[in-house]
């Protein structure tokens, strides 16, 4: 496995190497709060965690490596391609700093330095892609059309202007999984839920990869909206959009995932039992980041039998999704699925997640067990 991810990230620096050149490192000051930084005491307990690491096998893409190289540019070192390198490929995956036993939290430092390299106009040709995708469609993935195009004129048609409860579609399930972003509003209807007129990217692609002020113009085109309708609860089935509402937005109303949703409301769904075993992938940034384990686990159990993953909750591997490490370095991201594929129990039916993103990369790991999200199982409960 490390021949294989040597390769890999080989390739990967390659292709930083290009886009790296010519660019005026050093041009600002590199900010990131000390106190963080220098948590690290750097006794590497991460190292066995960290899952690029595990794929890539160097120092530099481990979180001690990661947090050592931040000390740097701290310390006056100038940003060259081996930083991007290194903090690009952070899946933002959070499983470092809950093993760290410093309390430093590598992932929001990753973050600030990569906010820091934007600055200083050091970034990858996949992240400032997918800044202009954003800013110029409004979505990640550059998609010129309507973000509702998955309802028909009726249906469009029957969308109250106004309701206290929204579901924040996103920009995966708006045109990777329409038919997700069907089942799930067509659940969420049953109970008044509406949808913004204009939705935007979230903005969690530009939080976590560093464009910081670039995310506040979209978020700003969302905030209007949400509080030109009034709506206090926000209802995402995305792992992304769900980190981002709840904790880049101002606290201005509560934000729910699709499984807390579904689980709050059980008694209302009338879900028939099914004969299935199925098996539960803990997004990071709903799991890890945001605690929440039990909700999508009781609607599960409330269809079907529960096998669990070998690891999981706070100590589930990540699928490699995430911190824009699929879009900079894809193979890196498809080896990170193979390995989370591994935990996988014998005998079970399906493997069930809650989040389009890890859908996504754990399908295109193969394996033999097809990956479905949440919202899938229960629409089969539903008949
Ligand atoms: S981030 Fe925490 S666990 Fe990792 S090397 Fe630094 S102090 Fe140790
Ligand atoms: S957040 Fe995940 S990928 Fe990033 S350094 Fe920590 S363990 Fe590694």
């Amino acid at each position: 496995m490390k021949n294989e991810g040597k390769k890999v990230i080989e390739q990967a620096r390659d292709q930083d190497k290009t886009e790296i050149a010519g660019k005026e490192s050093g041009k600002h000051s590199f900010e990131v709060d000390r106190r963080s930084v220098y948590k690290c005491v750097q006794c590497g307990t991460c190292r066995s965690v960290c899952p690029v690491f595990d794929v890539v096998g160097w120092e530099s893409a481990n979180t001690r490596g990661r947090m050592l190289i931040i000390k740097g540019l701290l310390e006056g070192r100038a940003p060259l391609e081996d930083v991007l390198q290194s903090l690009a490929s952070c899946t933002t995956c959070g499983i470092c700093a809950s093993r760290c036993p410093a309390g430093a939290n590598p992932p929001e430092v990753v973050e600030a330095a990569r906010a820091q390299l934007v600055k200083c106009d050091i970034t990858t040709e996949a992240q400032e892609k997918l800044k202009s995708a954003v800013l110029t469609y409004g979505n990640s993935f550059g998609e010129t059309k309507d973000r509702k195009h998955w309802l028909s004129e009726t249906e469009l048609s029957k969308i109250p202007e106004k309701s206290d409860y929204v579901y924040f579609v996103g920009c995966f399930d708006s045109y990777r999984y329409p038919e997700f972003a069907k089942k799930t509003f067509g659940v969420l209807q049953r109970f008044g839920v509406t949808l913004l007129p204009d939705e935007q990217c979230c903005a969690s692609p530009l939080l976590r990869t560093g464009f910081k002020k670039d995310a506040e113009k979209v978020m700003q085109r969302n905030l209007e909206q949400i509080r030109k309708m009034g709506a206090n609860t926000i209802i995402t089935s995305c792992a992304g959009c769900y980190t981002a509402l709840k904790n880049n937005y101002p606290e201005e109303f509560r934000v729910i995932s699709l499984p807390e949703f579904l689980a709050e409301h059980l008694e209302d769904l009338d879900l028939k039992k099914l004969d299935f075993t199925v098996t539960y992938h803990d997004p990071c940034h709903l799991g890890r980041h945001n605690e929440v384990y039990d909700a999508p686990r009781k609607v599960i159990e409330a269809i079907s039998t529960l096998k669990e993953m070998k690891n999981i909750k706070e100590n589930a591997r990540c699928c490699g999704g995430g911190g824009g490490v699929r879009i900079g370095y894809p193979d890196i991201s498809l080896e990170l699925a193979k390995n989370r594929l591994q935990d996988v129990p014998e005998g079970v039916d399906y493997i069930v997640t809650s989040c389009p993103l890890c859908v996504r990369n754990l399908r295109d790991a193969g394996g033999n067990i097809e990956v479905i999200d949440i919202v899938e199982l229960v629409a089969m409960a539903m008949g």
